[in-house]
């Protein structure tokens, strides 16, 4: 496969890789923490792709980016009011939240069998662009090979993934560098699945909650 080098700052480039995502190829592009390998969340073949191209482990869920909340409704149940103020607060920006799912909105191949969806929107103006233009949710994990570093531009994605995938939107280096903290909010109380830039102490200001932590002391 010959991976296309789409320019970020272009509308037609932008549009073109709309349209791989929606034909259910794998398009990598900048998002405020990493480049993330997208593919056409509600499709199975897609997300299979993502996988292949990055040699993942199966047993590995992906998070799902969205730009509008309105797209929450079509792949989460149960929204808790939580979530409207972590939304408030912190979206688009690096917080993953974990919804219980919608049934049967998203193939296995993203959640791993599991009941839950986890969800964010990514703070960066050519992830939300190419988002919008494909009116689709896309799962999107970072567009490294499994095991290596998550890559915080594109010359970095094209050394790993360069024709293993359909293409790459270069929209300059990623301005956090840190993956997202996950927030799993489809249970009674709100648990830290992995820490990132957003802290417990910031969401606890936003929720008045006290939030547990699963993922441990160590704050990245
Ligand atoms: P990565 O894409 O490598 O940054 O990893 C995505 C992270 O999201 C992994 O740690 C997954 O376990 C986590 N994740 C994805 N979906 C879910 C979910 N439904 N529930 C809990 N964690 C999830
Ligand atoms: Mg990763």
């Amino acid at each position: 496969m010959k991976t296309k080098r789409l320019p970020g700052h272009l509308d037609s480039a932008l549009q073109e890789a709309a349209e791989l995502l929606q034909a259910g190829e794998t398009v990598a592009f900048p998002t405020d923490t990493v480049y993330g390998l997208g593919a056409h969340a509600r499709s199975a073949d897609a997300v299979k792709k993502i996988y292949e191209a990055k040699g993942r482990p199966l047993d590995k869920a992906l998070i799902i980016l969205i730009c509008d909340k309105k797209q929450l409704q079509e792949i989460a149940s149960d929204i808790p009011e939580t979530a409207q103020k972590l939304m408030d607060a912190f979206w688009p920006g690096p917080l993953t939240l974990v919804f219980k799912q919608r049934q049967d909105t998203v193939p296995d191949y993203v959640t791993r069998g599991l009941k839950t969806v986890a969800v964010r929107m990514p703070n960066h103006p050519v992830a939300l662009q190419l988002l919008q233009i494909a009116g689709i949710p896309i799962a999107a994990p970072s567009a490294n090979l499994s095991g290596h570093a998550s890559p915080t531009d594109a010359e970095q994605v094209y050394r790993d993934l360069d024709g293993r995938i359909a293409a790459v939107v270069d929209g300059g280096p990623c301005s956090v560098g840190v993956a997202s903290t996950i927030l799993d909010i489809s249970g009674d109380t709100p648990v830290i699945l992995r820490h990132g830039t957003i802290t417990r102490e910031q969401i606890e200001q936003a929720t008045g909650l006290r939030i547990q932590d699963a993922a441990g002391s160590a704050s990245v």
